[in-house]
C-alpha cells in the first residue's frame, strides 16, 4: 500500500475547508447530512472545526442491480429531519462514478431544501458518468481510479479505522483476496 494522504495533509486541508464552510454559511442554520458510512470519519472531523450552528443527520444509501445493465439505489436508512427550507450539506467521502450523488440530490430536492450543498473529502473524477450537482468543498481531487482506504475507506468493511489514506495496488488486492 502506498500511503496517498498524510496525516498532516488531511488535517491541514479539512481546517481549510472548514473554515471554507464557516464564512459562506455565516449567520446560517446547516443542516449537515452525512452519508454512511463512509462519511462518518470525514464528518466527524469537520464538523468540529466549523463554527456558528449545524444540526446534522444520515442517511444510508445501497446500491443494486436492475436486471443485467441498470443500476438502481434504495435506502436503508432514511433521515428523521424535515429538509424542506433548510440550508442542506451533503457530507460524503468519496464521488467515483456520481451516481450515488445523483439520486441523493435528486431526492433531497423533491423534498424543498432551499438550498443543496455539496462537501466530499475525495473527488474521484476518472470513472465520473452520472451527471451530478459538483461540489463546492472538496478535500482532494484524484483524476486516477485505483480504489484507496483508510481515514473512512473501507475494504470489505475494514480498514476505516487507519489515520492516513493509501493507495491499494494490485498485490494488496490478491493479498487481501489470500486472507
Ligand atoms: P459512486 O456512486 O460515486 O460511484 O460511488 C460512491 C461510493 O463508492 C462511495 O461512497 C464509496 O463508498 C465507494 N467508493 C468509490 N471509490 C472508492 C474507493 O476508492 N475506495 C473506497 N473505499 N470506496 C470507494
Amino acid at each position: 500500500m502506498k500511503v496517498l494522504y498524510t496525516r498532516d495533509q488531511i488535517d491541514q486541508r479539512i481546517s481549510e475547508l472548514a473554515e471554507e464552510i464557516s464564512r459562506d454559511y455565516e449567520g446560517k442554520d446547516i443542516l449537515a447530512i452525512g452519508l454512511l458510512k463512509g462519511c462518518t470519519v470525514f464528518m466527524s472531523h469537520l464538523l468540529v472545526q466549523i463554527k456558528g450552528s449545524v444540526e446534522i443527520d444520515f442517511m444510508t444509501i445501497s446500491s443494486y442491480k436492475h436486471g443485467s445493465r441498470s443500476e438502481n439505489f434504495k435506502f436503508i436508512q432514511d433521515l428523521d429531519t424535515e429538509v424542506a427550507g433548510r440550508d442542506v450539506l451533503i457530507i460524503e467521502d468519496i464521488i467515483d462514478t456520481g451516481k450515488t450523488m445523483a439520486f441523493t440530490v435528486k431526492h433531497l430536492e423533491a423534498r424543498g431544501a432551499k438550498s443543496i450543498e455539496i462537501a466530499t473529502f475525495v473527488d474521484k473524477t476518472e470513472r465520473r458518468s452520472a451527471e451530478t450537482k459538483k461540489p463546492k468543498y472538496i478535500g482532494f481531487h484524484y483524476d486516477e481510479a485505483p480504489f484507496i482506504i483508510g481515514f473512512g475507506f473501507d475494504f470489505g468493511g475494514r480498514y476505516r479505522n487507519l489515520p492516513e489514506v493509501y493507495q491499494m495496488e494490485e498485490q494488496d488486492h490478491k493479498a487481501a483476496a489470500k486472507a
